[in-house]
């Protein structure tokens, strides 16, 4: 074939929104999207322009929120028993903070690439990158006010994920507090942000592989003059754009949202813009009956992060409910304490099993089967596409060919057939099943391993030595 990205694929097994093709004949086009998919090869296919995939082979998972120099922190910020402190996720904020003011804008790209890294070979082929480090150490706007966001993007094309860039608006620590010193990275000035998001379309046009969209933080750190006015601007000037914000992932946000603003804070938002299906609240968590109905009345995303929300002790947020109302939701790695589709799809689907005490996962709303590890992926598939906007999601003409092929010899999948393999590896399996993963047609993770993994880590092991030193 004439380019890297486009190909003529046998696959034994290819998922289908519907549900499964066995065998399937895929082509990929040079741009690396997706060209036909037929049950029978096409007359003009030859043999040796064919190439066989043995396995399962499912959409790529997207990872609806992410904030990757927090990769760095995964299993370095537990609070010692000893302490006299009541930790929270406040007190975690703040060791947070401590980290996020020492990388420089290299270090802040080792961090990033190795975030991207383990995201693609865990599965996810596509990330919202939900982006509030924009300044020097000391507080100093860099002579390039994109510097920072420039190193994600970078960090992005190296690994070769898709990434759908978020820059964020955060002007304050709190409804009424102003920004503290040490959120002196994250503050931009409302025109500078609005800039930098104006650069970011233009130079995202035509790059298949880079998006742009808005992140106000959230209600704490943005206010409602700012939300009504900058915001509300972007939002009517881009109207293709995605627009993600934190939203009651505490209750104590809740708590200061009614106290300062006298709503909730989903309700709020639901009261004061024209919410549609282009925003995705993250967390979601302490969203009530009425809040969830508004979501999902408009078509919001719950943007759900299982193990930074379960490792924070936020909470639980009530999924089964939310999609019996036939609200939407994704799935994001947010803190970067675990990066794997299997795992936070299982803590999700566990997490609802406490609580209910019972086996009930999901309604089953989908076709593509019954079984909940299907439904469980295809929800996330539906949720994450939404949220980020990309052309993906599934494996069918039109989309990006970001797809995963799972190894039917992996310990967790032995002998499962395409109903049941998704329950394998989300309720068995781990990233250890993930054989190989292709993004716009190129295959970034062949046999396990990314090409440039030990370039990447070696940067990220130097990174870390310093920064923790
Ligand atoms: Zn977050």
């Amino acid at each position: 074939m004439v380019s890297g990205r486009s190909g003529r694929y046998r696959v034994e097994h290819l998922h289908q929104p519907d549900g499964w093709l066995s065998p399937a004949y895929l082509s990929v086009d040079e741009r690396g999207f997706i060209d036909t998919v037929s049950g029978t090869q096409p007359a003009d296919w030859a043999e040796s322009d064919i190439e066989r995939i043995n396995g399962f082979v499912i959409p790529g998972m997207l990872n609806v929120h992410s904030h990757v120099h927090q990769r760095g922190l995964a299993g370095r910020v537990e609070p010692p028993t000893n302490t006299t402190i009541e930790e929270s996720f406040w007190t975690w904020r703040t060791r947070m903070y401590d980290f996020a003011n020492r990388p420089s804008p290299e270090e802040f790209e080792a961090l990033a690439a190795q975030a991207f890294l383990d995201m693609v070979s865990a599965g996810f082929t596509s990330v919202g990158e939900f982006h509030y480090l924009h300044n020097a150490p000391d507080g100093r706007q860099y002579d390039d006010v994109a510097e920072m966001s420039t190193r994600v993007i970078s960090a992005a094309e190296m690994v070769g994920i898709g990434l759908t860039m978020l820059p964020t608006l955060y002007t304050r620590a709190g409804i009424g507090r102003p920004l503290a010193p040490e959120q002196r990275r994250f503050i931009l000035a409302p025109d500078t942000w609005a800039q930098l998001v104006a650069d970011l379309v233009a130079a995202s046009a035509g790059n298949d592989l880079l998006y742009p969209g808005i992140a106000p933080h959230s209600l704490r750190a943005v206010d409602a003059a700012e939300l009504s006015g900058i915001v509300s601007e972007l939002v009517s000037l881009y109207p293709d754009l995605p627009v993600h914000l934190h939203v009651a992932e505490q209750i104590r946000e809740v708590e200061e949202c009614l106290a300062g603003l006298g709503k909730r804070p989903g309700e709020w938002l639901l009261n004061h813009f024209d919410i549609d299906n282009r925003w995705t609240f993250i967390h979601s968590t302490h969203c009530d009956a009425d809040e969830r109905k508004g979501m999902s009345a408009a078509g919001v995303v719950a943007g759900l992060c299982p193990t930074t929300e379960a490792e924070l002790g936020d909470g639980i947020f009530p999924l089964g409910d939310y999609s019996g109302i036939r609200g939407v939701w994704g799935i994001g790695t947010d803190s970067n304490n675990r990066i794997s589709v299997a795992e936070q799809l299982r803590l999700l689907a566990f997490s609802q099993r406490l609580t209910n005490r019972s086996l009930f996962t999901l309604p089953n709303r989908g076709t593509g089967g019954v079984q909940p590890g299907r439904q469980l992926y295809d929800q996330a598939l539906e949720g994450g596409t939404r949220a980020l906007r990309q052309p993906v999601g599934a494996i069918v003409p039109g989309r990006r060919a970001d797809f995963v092929v799972l190894d039917p010899n992996d310990a967790a999948l032995i002998s499962h057939g395409p109903d049941t393999v998704l329950d394998g590896l989300i309720f068995n399996g781990t990233s250890s099943a993930i054989r190989d993963v292709y993004v716009g047609g190129l295959r970034v993770v062949k046999d396990g391993h990314h090409l440039a993994e030990d370039v990447i880590f070696a940067r990220y092991r130097a990174t870390i030595a310093r920064l923790t030193s």
